[in-house]
């Protein structure tokens, strides 16, 4: 059972905390249990695995729902990228009768059931704004005003937890509509509209699939070489294949195969302006964390004509864009699809863990979960929901030893006999 102590301005003692001075004396929340930031799939998925070694824990999450990149962020059409069986949360399968590729709602529903299965009760509408380690203890400060003090503190803010904006000339001056991939929502507005989407990733490819259907006329702006391939391959995931096939064989080859197999089952990307990267997909996903694109449908409407290819845009103009091979176009609305980043650099004050340059932690998986004074990182292994999975059930595991050691140390100092 958690304890949360409200202080009410009154020094904390604790034989395991030290004494502590509250900053923030009527806000301050002493919380023995670990406090895990953001209530995405990540830290539902500690809860969750903390809670069944019997160790509870506490979420803060800025906005009013579990999941809201899901639930707030995301577009109605999308399915996950990846087969179900790669998307699991650690301890509860998808429900039987659910389709490889689960809807956003199907994926809502599943993370809804998990947090009420594991009885996990997130306290929304907590921004943490700063979290610093002192005297042996995390402060963990919200833009609220309140000021949790916990012993072990986990990292589940994700890679997505803010939309990347570009600088691009002139977008200031442009005067149609512009929005983040995170506040589209469906093409139903766009119907007979103009529209440049301005990303070439998957959320970017899925969007000009959805604003042509939905009677729009979408171009993609494409900067840099990038790999698409089939979603599926011989009855069967790419990306399952892909990890059976990297089980036996070298990357390289297993690069290779994907690529013979893309030339013969999409034809040569090349010729619709969709160069293919030096590395072979696998390589550059390993060395850069870029995710190839899975073709839902995309394809063959650029190969159609439906959805158009331009290169770098140079400068926004008035009604449009100019682009960097002199093409000059008129746009009724631009969709960034330019992706998210992490915000930890913002408020966490410890750059031994996570690095100050991209927020995501300096050591590559599998060796990024843990750093110093019960500092913990999950879902930043650029290796989505399966690798949030395998860091939770590390985190997890280690918490329950400490947690196992402090509850001995604390019966010893409850029951030490007096002399
Ligand atoms: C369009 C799209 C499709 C995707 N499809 C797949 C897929 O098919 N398979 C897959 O494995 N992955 C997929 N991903 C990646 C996906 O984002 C992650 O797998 C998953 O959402 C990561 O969960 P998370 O909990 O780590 O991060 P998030 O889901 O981003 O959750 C982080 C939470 O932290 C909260 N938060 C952030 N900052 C603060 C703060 N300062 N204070 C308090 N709370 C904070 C946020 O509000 C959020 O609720 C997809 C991503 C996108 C954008």
């Amino acid at each position: 059972m958690a304890v949360w102590t409200e202080s009410e301005g009154k020094r904390v003692h604790d034989p395991l905390y030290h004494n502590i001075v509250p900053s923030k004396p009527d806000k301050c929340i002493v919380v023995d249990d670990p406090v895990i930031i953001g209530a995405g799939p990540s830290g539902l998925a500690v809860a969750a695995c903390l809670k069944e070694k019997g160790i509870p824990s506490l979420i803060l999450e800025r906005s009013n729902c579990i999941a809201s990149l899901w639930q707030l962020k995301t577009y109605d059409r999308l399915h996950l990228h990846l087969p179900k069986k790669f998307c699991e949360l650690p301890l509860m399968p998808y429900p039987p009768g659910f389709p490889t590729y689960p809807t956003k709602q199907q994926f809502i529903a599943y993370l809804e059931a998990y947090a009420k299965q594991y009885d996990i009760k997130p306290v929304f509408n907590q921004t943490v704004v700063s979290a610093e380690y002192e005297d042996g203890t995390w402060r963990v400060r919200t833009e609220e005003g309140r000021e949790y003090l916990c012993r072990w503190l986990v990292v589940a803010t994700g890679e997505n937890a803010e939309a990347v904006l570009p600088e691009i000339e002139g977008l200031e001056r442009y005067k149609g509509t512009v929005v983040h991939t995170s506040a589209y929502r469906s093409g139903d507005m766009y119907q007979g509209k103009k529209v440049l989407v301005v990303g070439g990733g998957n959320s970017g490819m899925e969007v000009s699939l959805d604003l042509c259907n939905h009677g729009a006329m979408p171009s993609i702006v494409v900067r840099e070489a990038v790999h698409i391939l089939p979603r599926e391959m011989f009855w069967s995931s790419t990306f399952g294949l892909s990890m059976w096939l990297l089980k036996w064989l070298p990357m390289q080859t297993v690069d290779q195969f994907l690529l013979l197999m893309a030339r013969f089952m999409l034809g040569d990307t090349s010729q619709f302006g969709l160069e293919r990267p030096h590395f072979g997909p696998m390589e550059l996903k390993s060395v850069s964390g870029k995710t190839p694109v899975l073709d839902v449908g995309t394809l063959e409407k650029i190969k159609s004509g439906d959805i158009k290819i331009f290169p770098a845009i140079k400068s926004f103009t008035n009604h449009g864009a100019e682009f960097i091979d002199g093409r000059m176009e008129e746009f009724d609305a631009v969709v960034l699809a330019t992706g998210y980043r992490s915000n930890v650099p913002s408020w966490l004050k410890d750059t031994e863990l996570f690095s100050e340059k991209d927020g995501y932690p300096r050591r590559p998986f599998p060796n990024g979960w843990k750093g110093r004074q019960g500092l913990y990182s999950v879902g930043f292994t650029k290796r989505g929901l399966l690798g949030a999975s395998m860091d939770a059930t590390r985190i997890a595991h280690d918490i329950a030893q400490c947690w196992q050691d402090m509850t001995k140390q604390l019966n010893h100092h409850l029951y030490k006999p007096s002399t």
